[in-house]
């Protein structure tokens, strides 16, 4: 079901209707290869709510109205918003739309925490942690030297501070609706997917319908790096986590998923087993690229991406080393491999 918007260029708001008082509305994200966030808005006995709000952009904004205008309803008549995870494409409208509504903002505890960080770090604080991160890592002096004399605000500073925590096998307070919180930590420490306990509307075999965030994806995998915490030492495992979340959901075995971004699908298991069968086989090839001892940025650098290294920018090698690092924390928690000792900056070897 496509409706036109009111917008004055005569353009369509993408509003699809999945049955069963669930519809989804795509909402730009500018100049990102993505497209767009799914807003899922859930029909409840106390008005829409809504599964993530999209980018903080103007125009993301005017396509969410005229979505919701779509769907019957409006900004200002929204009950609540339940947030995935913190990033800035799934909960940056989220203020704009408590401020329209007075709706609550649920979140899991580990991303609020990310979101306090956020509001309050100072930007010079953040680029000398990432700097120190990157040294340590083995980037060389030329791609760490800016960070050291970066200066203004970091993008997406100010996400709204949610009011509510989402409770990990518990049921959200939705009238007369069934979602439950599944916490799913990898992609970020507070990832949650969301379980609508209901019959799927066309009885397509299974239970219920899930809303997955970024957790599980049809086509694309979601980056996986290390949870980013300047005061916490903890070593954590966030690929562990995603593989262990990854299980959790084909056990769950939803007869729908409804992603974040893309397009709904069916059998998750299989799309499961893939997720899991891809990583895997990155990890084998990883341990093989370690039978030479490698910083992270080195092994960031030889590992698979979309494009050769010399043609990725620079943003996005930081994210590929912390990928890297990712998956170096796992073999080392599997014992596949091991940290050099004496080396500074510490490599990596397979065992
Ligand atoms: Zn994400
Ligand atoms: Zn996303």
């Amino acid at each position: 079901m496509r409706m036109s918007s009111s917008r004055a260029e005569g353009s369509r708001t993408p509003v699809y209707d999945h049955g069963g008082g669930v519809r989804s509305v795509q909402v730009p994200i500018p100049d990102n290869p993505l497209g767009h966030t799914l807003v899922y808005v859930v029909d409840t006995d106390a008005g829409p709510v809504l599964i993530d709000t999209g980018w903080d952009d103007p125009a993301s904004w005017d396509t969410l109205v005229a979505g919701l205008a779509a769907c019957g309803t409006s900004a200002a008549e929204v009950h609540g918003v339940v947030i995935t995870h913190h990033h800035p494409d799934h909960h940056g409208l989220s203020g704009r739309v408590r401020e329209a509504s007075g709706a609550w903002i649920a979140m899991h505890a580990a991303d609020s925490a990310v979101v306090r960080r956020t509001r309050e770090a100072r930007p010079e604080h953040w680029y000398s942690y990432m700097a120190d991160k990157l040294t340590a890592a083995g980037a060389p002096e030329a791609h760490v030297a800016p960070l050291r004399t970066a200066r203004g605000p970091l993008p997406g500073l100010s996400p709204a501070l949610p009011d509510r925590e989402i409770i990990p096998g518990e049921l959200l307070d939705l009238p007369g609706r069934r979602l439950r919180a599944i916490w799913t930590p990898g992609h970020t420490p507070g990832h949650v997917c969301l379980h609508l306990e209901e019959q799927h509307p066309s009885q397509l075999p299974g239970h219920g319908r899930l809303f997955s965030g970024d957790h599980v994806l049809p086509e694309i995998t979601p980056h996986i790096g290390l949870y980013e915490d300047p005061d916490d030492t903890t070593v954590t495992d966030p690929l562990g986590d995603y593989l262990a979340s990854l299980e959790r959901i084909a056990h769950l075995a939803p007869a729908e998923i409804l992603p974040a971004h893309q397009h709904p699908f069916t059998d998750a298991p299989a799309r499961v087993r893939q997720l899991l069968t891809h990583h895997e086989s990155r990890l084998t090839g990883l341990s093989r690229l370690l039978t030479e001892p490698l910083t992270p940025w080195q092994l960031a650098e030889r590992m698979d991406w979309n494009r050769p290294w010399a043609q990725i920018p620079y943003g996005s090698r930081n994210i590929a080393v912390s990928e890297a690092e990712a998956h170096l924390r796992r073999l080392v928690k599997l014992g596949r491999a091991e940290a050099v000792p004496g080396s500074g900056p510490v490599r990596y070897v397979a065992v």
